[in-house]
């Protein structure tokens, strides 16, 4: 990794991309963004209407249009681009459209030398990271998916809502598909250090209560969608804490989409698990003992992703 400056390029400036630049801005820590559309025009507009907000933030923070020659030397590339869910449409709908998009960007980012990290975000975002990784033949610890990191702020903030505590304090986490077939290992989930089902239990919770928010979260991003067509900020906001975790080389453990050979039973496939991510990318993914159900359920979950990707 480039460790004299720390470049980013984001690639696809529509909402979830520009709201990932604008929580960038306001944590600062990067100090070149480079914006990259097919709407050139686009991405000038985005990198001026950003830059006229730097007085005010971090001064050093250089922002800016491009073109792929940038990825030469630059420590990330993001992709969002591509179009996104209609109010209706399942993530999984969109597969076709968007490969094409990820395999054309991925070539021309990679036609520049590039031998930095992928984070990609278009969805179904474990298909397309999957797609990303194949066509730039990095090492896999290099491509890393949004996967379930979203669904997870999710969970933590819907539980914490719930039981009254700070969502910091919750630690759960979504496994699987970022999409309809992703699940809660429940066993696996604390409040602070104590086992959530043990705090339900011993505060007179409903465990069907759970079960709801399980299902909330699930839906929210159809919910949003409905309500105001498209999500971002949270997406936005997930895509910077990840960010922050590869250039601070934090050693985070964050549910990401990355290739599992071997976890959990699990072979060739990018899916979305616990993993411990850093300067270089993905260091480890955490092994939870899942118990039966929980590991028939990721089973079925990466038997959806499997299909998709087969039939693209
Ligand atoms: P958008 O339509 O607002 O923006 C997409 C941008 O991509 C546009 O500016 C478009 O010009 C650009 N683009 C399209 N094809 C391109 C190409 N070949 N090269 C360069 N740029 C190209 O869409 P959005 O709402 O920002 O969503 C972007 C993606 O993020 C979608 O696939 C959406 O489903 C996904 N998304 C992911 C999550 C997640 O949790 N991973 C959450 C929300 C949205």
């Amino acid at each position: 990794m480039n460790q004299e400056k720390r470049k980013v390029i984001l690639v696809g400036v529509g909402f979830v991309g520009m709201s990932l630049a604008y929580s960038v801005l306001n944590t600062g820590g990067i100090d070149e963004l480079i914006l990259i559309d097919q709407d050139e025009q686009k991405a000038i507009g985005e990198a001026m209407d950003l830059n006229h907000g730097l007085p005010y933030h971090h001064p050093h923070m250089k922002i800016r249009a491009g073109d792929y020659q940038d990825c030469k030397d630059a420590n990330i590339v993001v992709i969002c681009a591509g179009v996104n869910q209609k109010p209706g449409q399942t993530r999984l709908e969109l597969t076709k459209i968007n490969a094409d998009i990820m395999k054309e960007i991925t070539n021309k980012v990679m036609e520049n030398g590039f031998q930095g990290i992928f984070v990609v975000a278009s969805n179904p975002v474990d298909i397309m990271s999957q797609v990303v990784w194949e066509t730039s033949k990095l090492p896999q610890q290099k491509v890393i998916g949004s996967g379930t990191l979203l669904d997870t702020a999710r969970l933590r903030y819907y539980i914490g809502d719930y039981l009254n505590i700070d969502h910091h304090n919750i630690h759960a986490y979504i496994l699987g598909e970022h999409g309809d077939s992703s699940f809660v290992p429940w066993t696996h989930c604390y409040v602070g250090c104590k086992p959530l089902l043990e705090y339900l239990d011993e505060h007179n919770k409903d465990l069907n209560d759970l079960h709801a928010i399980y299902e909330k979260v699930k839906n929210a991003a159809y919910e949003i969608i409905d309500r105001k067509k498209a999500t971002y900020y949270g997406i936005g906001l997930s895509l910077n804490r990840l960010l922050q975790a590869i250039l601070n080389d934090e050693h985070s453990i964050l549910t990401i989409s990355c290739l599992q050979e071997g976890n959990y039973d699990l072979n060739k496939i990018f899916i979305g698990v616990p993993a411990i991510i850093g300067r270089e990318g993905i260091l480890g993914i955490l092994n939870l003992e899942l118990n039966e159900s929980d590991l028939n359920k990721l089973k079925q979950s990466s038997l959806v992703l499997e299909e998709q990707f087969r039939n693209m």
